[in-house]
């Protein structure tokens, strides 16, 4: 009878440790978009449940905020932006609801890159091309998981850890590969101006028919002046983006004799495949340029 009662109580006491894990809410996390989500997925594991507003193969520059995302702001403990002028509607979204959620900026202490566009210095939003800033950014997010879960430190820390070894590797793998590119075959074009960071830490000069931003189409005189330069200077391929149209970039190719070099993830993760996940799509577009570029 003891044995049974014993049994009994040692069920009670596992059913109740049980149901109070399930209950352990995960922490609400919002990120802007596909390649912060990852990056948030990564570090947070089972502790966190994170959204990301602009899904895979979408373009955040502009993209246009849903009710739902208005109410996925407020119910989130933590709302992850890029910043350097990347989601201005997520700071729009942000002041109209005003939720509670701590605002993190991931590229917080990125040395940032600027261009002159229109007469305007502007920064360049897309430093997570660069694996050091990509470091900066997990480091951000792990801080600010932290302050909000201090309980779980040394996992979120442990995480963190795993997640730099990885990308010390794709470092080395990136200096050696885009280091051994002949030098006439460093110059390429994309869609538009979001390889900033990785031509200046890995030595290729990206140009591009649309600015930093994807929000202004290119004039028929803009794309015209860029074939001319792509012949002038003999550029080797041309590459489509994931988040864009590829017609304007084959009619550049056809007109000005560059091949097709294959398709680079700029802005957005992919939703399968191998570029699914940040590390993955870096490493994709590492093999991508290198493909395309090595051979003299
Ligand atoms: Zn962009």
């Amino acid at each position: 009878m003891r044995a049974l009662t014993m049994i009994f109580s040692m069920c009670v006491a596992m059913g109740l440790s049980l149901g109070v894990a399930a209950q352990t809410p995960k922490i609400p996390v919002v990120a802007s978009f596909s390649i912060l989500g990852d990056m948030t997925r990564a570090i947070g594991g089972e502790h966190v449940h994170v959204s990301a507003l602009v899904g895979p193969d979408e373009d955040a520059h502009t993209y246009e905020p849903t009710p739902d995302d208005a109410k996925a702001l407020l119910n989130a403990k933590i709302i992850i932006k890029n910043g350097l002028g990347f989601e201005p509607w997520l700071d729009r979204l942000v002041s109209s609801t005003e939720t509670p959620g701590a605002i993190v900026t991931a590229s917080k202490g990125v040395a940032a890159h600027t261009m002159e566009e229109d007469g305007e210095t502007i920064p360049d939003p897309h430093a997570w091309h660069n694996l050091t800033n990509a470091k900066l950014y997990v480091n951000n997010i792990t801080q600010a998981l932290i302050k909000a879960d201090p309980a779980d430190e040394a996992y979120y820390n442990r995480n963190l850890a795993a997640y730099l070894k990885k990308l010390d590797r794709l470092q080395a793998e990136a200096i050696t590969e885009l280091g051994n590119l002949p030098a006439g075959n460093r110059r390429i074009v994309t869609s538009h101006d979001a390889f900033g960071y990785l031509g200046q830490a890995y030595g290729i000069d990206f140009m591009a028919p649309q600015g930093l931003s994807t929000e202004r189409e290119p004039s028929a005189a803009e794309v015209a002046s860029l074939i001319r330069q792509i012949r002038a200077d003999k550029v080797r391929a041309v590459f489509m983006e994931n988040i864009k149209d590829s017609r304007l970039l084959q009619q550049i190719a056809d007109e000005s004799g560059a091949q097709i070099g294959g398709t680079l993830y700029s802005d957005a993760l992919a939703s399968e495949g191998p570029a699914s996940t940040f590390l993955g799509l870096f490493e994709y577009n590492l093999t991508t340029l290198h493909n395309a570029l090595s051979t003299p």
